[in-house]
């Protein structure tokens, strides 16, 4: 079924985000050269790659807080540069770059962002994600005093507070221990799985990427070149694991990038992932 039909029957469409040619220039500099991906509801996709690839300034793109030079975002259907408030009020994100304000406690930080999200049933929403989180006896604690794992989850509370269609997670375990790592795992695994959220995910911890993400991409230079299930790309280019195989591509990224199936996603010119029906969600 079409997107337009979807619409016109007054259905969501499938996949929650579509980045189509997007691009970013800085000077000289292309840090993301035309860029065109999907990402499904229930789906959780990770975007891998080098330091300096591109991934943080494709979700700064995708948040709205950083012009493309060219390119389009749609957002739930929302297309980011026509109806950006509608598109933006479908996602949100957690990154621990993006600190929350150090003056506010765990339990103001969630008011002030649920109001701005104009979040229904606010106090008892809190109460949950407290919960949820563990964040019960921080409640009343000024964030700028807190641990930085103890950060990462107000920041992940924060980013569930507007049920949002669209989680966008930037290193998101980064800072926390392995138990709270794997609770924060556990939690937008579910999120996604029994919502209708999609979640793009970034991580350099490949154990994390192949537990968590149904699908990767792999930037470099600013360019997907390779684009799979992270459990079985490895096997189909004769590497052991996926950290083996993120270290040769980083390396040797224009070896992978002639490969005739990434040639073909990068020549097509449809967003990479558009073309197959979503794994089914039973396996993970
Ligand atoms: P990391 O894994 O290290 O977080 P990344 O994949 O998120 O890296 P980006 O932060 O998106 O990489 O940076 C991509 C490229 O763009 C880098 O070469 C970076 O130096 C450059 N860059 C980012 N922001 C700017 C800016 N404001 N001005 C100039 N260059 C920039």
């Amino acid at each position: 079924m079409s997107a337009q039909l979807r619409e016109a029957e007054g259905r969501p469409p499938d996949d929650v985000l579509r980045v189509t040619g997007l691009s970013k220039r800085y000077a000289s500099l292309l840090a993301v050269d035309r860029v065109s991906f999907i990402v499904r509801r229930r789906e959780i996709v990770g975007l891998l790659g080098p330091n300096g690839a591109g991934k943080t300034t494709t979700i700064n793109m995708i948040l709205g807080v950083l012009a493309p030079s060219s390119g389009t975002v749609h957002v739930a259907g929302f297309d980011l540069a026509r109806q950006r408030a509608r598109a933006l009020a479908r996602a949100n994100f957690a990154a621990v770059y993006a600190a929350l304000p150090g003056n506010l406690t765990v339990a103001q930080n969630l008011r002030v962002f649920g109001l701005i999200y104009g979040v229904r049933g606010l106090a008892a929403r809190i109460d949950s994600l407290l919960a949820e989180f563990g964040l019960e006896r921080l409640r009343d604690k000024k964030c700028g005093v807190l641990s930085s794992g103890e950060q990462t989850r107000v920041a992940l509370a924060k980013a569930m507070l507007n049920r949002p269609e669209l989680l966008l997670l930037d290193e998101p375990t980064a800072s926390l221990d392995p138990s709270a790592a794997q609770a924060a795992r556990a939690r937008v695994k579910r999120l996604a799985r029994e919502g209708s959220c999609g979640v793009l995910w970034t991580s350099h911890n490949m154990y994390e990427v192949e537990e968590v993400c149904d699908r990767v991409l792999f930037l470099s230079r600013g360019r997907i070149l390779l684009e799979g299930d992270p459990r079985a790309l490895p096997h189909e280019h004769g590497a052991r694991s996926l950290e083996e195989l993120f270290i040769r591509f980083a390396r040797e990224p224009l070896e992978v990038r002639d490969s005739p199936d990434s040639r073909e996603s990068l020549d097509s010119g449809e967003p990479l992932g558009a073309r197959e029906p979503p794994d089914e969600r039973d396996s993970r």
